[in-house]
């Protein structure tokens, strides 16, 4: 598969280089020359498929011929020791990606993309350094993805004292290939360093630096995977039971069959970035059995209004109590209009965004109703489907529940009640944090360094 930048379609690199590279040269961002589609035996079998045969069909034509199919069968069962859930929540499905080690969707993305980036630069004697800065979430999930992957280490900045203990412990839990430096001040000023850094030619002569930026082909495609899987499974009228992770109190009413539909399932997804729903609609168009897509956003509603007036605005992010998806210009809006035109996109894509009261309502709600909690990311997708359909919901219809509720316990518990805590996040809470602190300023990060 060759890639070009979505601001210049002539010129096209490989995997590898597009990998590397991260971000094009002209500031665009790299997309695959096309959408290839699945065998026909893959398409009508997903529903019998391991998740990571999944994870191989979907991401083989992706990568070859660089990753070669017998370093990637490995590398999705490496990648993948766990996988994505599709249980019954109500009157309606919930596709749980928090089943990772860091209990978020981003452990998809960050667990493959470390292992292509090794992959790619086997044999080169430069270990690769890969600096970043997190305000919390992506950090863990980067550092979790990278430990132990041979040839690359890492270093974390993050705001000292403004992320969880638990986050904390995520980032700075782990030791080994992994660094973490808790800067006195605020993300901005992680992020001025690491931008500082970046710019040294001192610093650059003695490594090999790279970002594991979001907008990484090599995070989206592994995140078409799920969708693929999930709509397999609707199609063959199959969810899946209950698992350790499921953060429901009670008897669980998962596990049973239901109406198969061949007209395929409509996804709703809490959106920030809009890395996940770009990798949904590749999985679409792919040929998994998938109907639409509900473009669930905060406040920050910046494509939910472009869908309905046809304007593009970017703005300032504003806070809420959904961060991960605070984003006021999303990147990955510029693949998603470089692969179709607004007409296109509105045969398969609905906006809705939903405020922070009614977030805070649904926490509550579906855990009274249903013994199931949501956290504050997933619980926008869920509203956004009431608000979309007041009357009569279609079906099937799948939430995507991108954290894990324990993560966020400080604004789900007063809501929704103590949430039982999965084995993986006890298991971090045990550890030491290994950080060292620095004041904010780059002579500081360099000398650490
Ligand atoms: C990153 C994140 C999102 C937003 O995903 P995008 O791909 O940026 O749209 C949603 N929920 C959680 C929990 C996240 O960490």
């Amino acid at each position: 598969m060759r890639y070009y930048s979505t601001r210049n379609k002539v010129e096209t690199l490989s995997f590898r280089q597009a990998v590397l590279s991260g971000l094009a040269r002209d500031g665009g961002l790299f997309i695959p020359e096309t959408i290839p589609q699945y065998r026909k035996a893959v398409a009508t079998s997903l529903a019998r498929m391991s998740f990571q045969e999944v994870a191989f069909e979907t991401i083989q034509p992706f990568v070859t011929p660089e990753i070669p199919d017998a370093f990637l069968e490995d590398l999705v069962h490496t990648a993948y020791p766990f996988s994505a859930p599709l249980i019954q929540v109500g009157d309606r499905l919930v596709l749980e990606l928090f089943h990772g080690p860091t209990a978020a969707f981003k452990d998809f993305g960050a667990r493959f993309m470390a292992r292509a980036f090794s992959y790619l630069r086997r044999g080169e004697d430069k270990p690769l350094h890969i600096l970043v800065a997190t305000s919390g979430d992506t950090g863990g999930a980067v550092a979790d993805g990278f430990y132990g992957v041979e040839g690359i280490s890492v270093t974390v900045l993050y705001p000292k004292g403004r992320v969880s203990p638990l986050q904390e412990r995520q980032i700075a839990g782990l030791g080994g290939n992994i660094s973490a430096i808790a800067v006195e001040g605020s993300f901005d000023d992680c992020q001025r360093l690491v931008k500082t850094a970046f710019g040294d030619k001192e610093f650059k002569k003695r490594f090999t630096l790279s970002s594991a930026n979001s907008i990484n082909v090599a995070r989206l495609i592994p995140q078409a995977v799920y969708y693929a899987a999930a709509a397999g499974k609707v199609a063959a009228g199959l969810c899946d039971k209950d698992e350790e992770a499921t953060p429901r109190v009670g008897k669980a009413d998962g596990g049973q069959k239901f109406s198969p539909d061949s007209k395929g399932v409509i996804f709703s997804v809490p959106s920030g970035n809009f890395g996940n729903l770009t990798a949904g609609l590749y999985a679409m168009k792919l040929g998994a059995p998938i109907r639409g897509f509900i473009a669930a956003t905060n406040i920050n509603k910046t494509v939910p209004d472009y869908l309905e007036s046809g304007y593009y605005e970017a703005r300032p992010s504003f806070a809420t109590i959904s961060n991960a998806m605070d984003v006021g210009d999303p990147s990955n809006f510029e693949r998603m209009i470089s692969h179709w035109s607004l007409t296109e996109l509105r045969n398969f894509l609905r906006g809705v965004w939903v405020s922070d009261d009614e977030i805070r309502e649904m926490l509550g709600q579906v855990r009274e109703q249903a013994a199931y909690f949501l956290d504050p990311h997933g619980a926008v997708a869920w509203r956004a489907v009431d608000k979309l359909f007041p009357q009569r919901q279609p079906s099937p219809l799948a939430v995507l529940a991108t954290a894990h509720p324990a993560k966020f316990a400080e604004t789900v518990e007063p809501l929704a009640g103590q949430v039982p805590v999965p084995p993986s996040l006890k298991k971090v809470m045990e550890r030491d944090v290994k950080a060292k602190t620095i004041g904010a300023e780059i002579a500081a990060l360099l000398e650490v360094l």
